[in-house]
């Protein structure tokens, strides 16, 4: 189903604990209710979904009740994008510090946020395909979004105390923005983030989505939390956006959205990501960023790229999922880890492709250099993957 704003999620079954329906139930009725279509299943007194001792016996109730194929992972990863749970998650997981490793130029931050497992939309790509998706087969959001408030909190005054830089980033386990219009956690976020506590913290998030109501809304009520919010939006060549990121608004759409929120005054980014080395892509990329800086007069803070890579255990999945896709049939070679990349010599004709583009469209980017993830290559506003 496509929204005015975008691609918005269908769900066949929606799930509630009993948790969540004792302390949340009329937030569970304002999210149900959005969705009148499916059908709502109460998961029995025994089973909630936070608990490590009745988890097992809460996928199974769930496969039972979705009618969930077994031994068929693909299936299952699919039918999860139709299946949401409500749920209540513990405190102590809702603000989690992710450790960067070294040599990369990402700071620390904290992972935040709502949706804690899945996502509706569905890249070819996704490396959530090859985790546990086919174990925990639905889109689980945690409704306690009062206890995510406290936790954030708590983490910036700590920090700030400690005369640190506290960096939340709602985009790292979740589409920031995609189910925003359902659960309105960034619009109440953004608010709150304008206290004296959050003085030497930035809320960062990374989206596909068009749903940016809540943001536009905060920054003529709070201005001032303009400074604290940094939102950038994973974009595409619109061939590629359509061809392998099925249910994601196109990217007419995501710049679009882009364009209204840095008129709303925020200071917004880009990510390029992952680039596809299909037939024709290097007129592609440049028009690209010629409608970022021209057609929508786009002026990111940031634009980082990334290349095609996926783990190992994605394509066969995939293959299954989008049968007549040709994202594996390019030559991609194993580097580190688990995961598969384009050919150095490819990757590197892309990126400068794609920078050179850039420095002919944007003045402020004629002399600078890039930053690299694998090592620092000094200040800039560039920046690659790896
Ligand atoms: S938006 Fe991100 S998490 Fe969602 S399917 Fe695409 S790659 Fe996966």
């Amino acid at each position: 189903m496509t929204s005015a704003t975008g691609s918005r999620p269908h769900f066949k079954h929606i799930f509630v604990s009993p948790r969540a329906r004792e302390k949340y139930g009329e937030r569970v009725e304002t999210i149900t209710t959005k969705f009148r279509s499916a059908e709502v299943h109460e998961i029995p007194a025994n089973g909630s979904v936070s608990d490590d001792r009745t988890i097992v016996r809460t996928d199974a109730f769930i496969r039972e009740a979705a009618g969930i194929p077994v031994d068929d992972v693909a299936g299952a990863v699919t039918a999860a994008k139709q299946i949401l749970v409500l749920d209540v998650r513990s405190p102590h997981g809702l603000v989690r510090k992710f450790e960067t490793k070294g040599g990369l130029v990402c700071p620390h931050f904290y992972i935040v946020g709502t949706m804690v497992n899945g996502c509706f939309y569905s890249c070819e790509y996704c490396y959530l395909q090859g985790t546990y998706r086919s174990v925990h087969p639905f889109i689980k959001l945690a409704i306690n979004y009062d206890d995510v408030f406290d936790a954030m909190k708590a983490t910036a005054r700590k920090n700030k105390r400690a005369d640190l830089v506290t960096n939340f980033n709602a985009g790292e386990l979740m589409d920031s923005l995609s189910f925003e219009d359902v659960t309105g956690f960034i619009g109440e976020l953004i608010p709150k983030m304008t206290g004296d506590d959050f003085e030497r913290s930035e809320l960062m998030l990374l989206t596909k989505s068009a749903n940016v109501e809540a943001l536009v809304s905060a920054a003529e009520e709070h201005p001032e939390a303009i400074e604290r919010v940094i939102p950038t939006w994973s974009i595409n060549s619109p061939r590629a956006a359509s061809c392998y990121e099925h249910a994601a608004p196109g990217t007419e759409q995501r710049l679009e959205a882009a364009k209204r929120v840095q008129d709303a005054g925020y200071k917004t980014r880009l990510r390029i990501d992952p680039m596809v080395p299909y037939e024709g892509w290097e007129d592609d990329y440049r028009d690209l960023v010629r409608s970022i800086y021209g057609e929508y007069g786009l002026q990111p803070q940031v634009i980082t790229l990334g290349t095609l890579r996926y783990e190992s255990a994605v394509p066969a999945i995939a293959r299954k999922r989008f049968r007549h896709t040709n994202l594996f049939d390019f030559p991609l070679v194993k580097k580190g880890e688990d995961k598969q990349r384009l050919r150095y010599a490819e990757r590197l004709a892309m990126y400068r492709h794609v920078v050179d583009a850039i420095r002919a469209f944007d003045d402020d980017q004629k002399n600078r250099p890039v930053q690299g993830t694998g090592r620092s290559m000094g200040r800039s506003r560039l920046r690659h993957g790896t």
